[in-house]
């Protein structure tokens, strides 16, 4: 069973509303003895889109106390972040300062590194399949996780490898994953080198896509070279999609040959059996 969400998040990140106590009842009410609470850091998000995804790491610490005496006997709350790791030449080091700083100031028990921000532009949003063709596009999200691999040493898990295909601008979502397995590759063998991992996101599930992130015959290529750090998350902004279809996420991993997946605790790994 998997008994640990290792990715989700509050009304600490700008696109959630789930007050930190609603996803920590909604996680004990699934039977979950681990959550993990990731809120969003984006730093440097780009000016056009008038948000800001930084939040008060102070004030979230504050509140993880809070609900660890509350729910403490209950359930293992353990503190996280998602950090947005940005690849532009001017905006990099700046991110890599404040990233690190952030890193050795609070108790993180696990810091993801996701792409979220990619030549100052949000994939979320069409703009950025105006001026990229879907292959163009695809190989230089890769490429940025390739460099953000290299240049960020602070995080042990990369989240959601491959979730660009969401926002695909053709019905199919899908992508032929091959073509750029030589960047892949060399992104598995720099993180597992490192003794650092990646997750499984099931938000993929959520968006009705076929799969989670990354795809399953990414999951076996990581597999294959030799990684074996491997958390899983629901990605959730509300309590309803906490754990979102763990279980088909777990027959998966099995039918993959995996037996074990990943909790961080001050930041470092342990196994659970799946
Ligand atoms: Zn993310
Ligand atoms: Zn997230």
């Amino acid at each position: 069973m998997i008994l640990a969400d290792c990715h989700n998040h509050t009304s600490f990140s700008s696109d959630s509303i789930a007050p930190m106590e609603s996803m920590i009842e909604r996680a004990v009410s699934l039977g979950l003895k681990t959550i993990c609470i990731t809120d969003h850091m984006d730093y440097l998000f780009p000016k056009q889109y008038d948000m800001s995804f930084v939040f008060d790491v102070d004030t979230y610490f504050d509140k993880l106390d809070e609900c660890r005496m509350r729910y403490g006997n209950t359930i293992e709350i353990l503190s996280g972040i998602e950090l947005g790791l940005r690849n532009e030449p001017d905006i990099r080091p700046l991110c890599v300062d404040y990233y690190h700083e952030l890193a050795g100031k609070y108790p993180f028990d696990q810091l993801i590194g996701s792409t979220h921000v990619l030549e100052y532009i949000d994939p979320y949003y069409p703009e950025y399949w105006h001026t990229h063709s879907e292959t163009e596009g695809l190989r230089a999200y890769f490429e940025s996780i390739l460099e953000n691999i290299r240049h960020y040493d602070m995080f042990q898990v990369y989240g959601h490898l491959d979730y660009l295909v969401r926002y695909l601008p053709g019905k199919t979502k899908d992508y032929p994953y091959s073509d750029y397995l030589d960047i892949i590759d060399e992104a598995f063998r720099l993180l597992i080198a490192e003794g650092r991992g990646i997750e499984l996101n099931t938000a993929g599930y959520k968006y009705g896509l076929a799969y989670a992130h990354p795809r399953p015959e990414l999951l076996v290529r990581y597999k294959e070279l030799g990684g074996e750090l491997l958390t899983i998350g629901s990605d959730g902004h509300a309590p309803e999609q906490l754990a979102y279809d763990f279980a088909r996420a777990r027959e998966l991993l099995l039918s993959l040959g995996y037996r074990y997946y990943t909790v961080y605790r001050k930041c470092k790994p342990e196994f659970q059996p799946l």
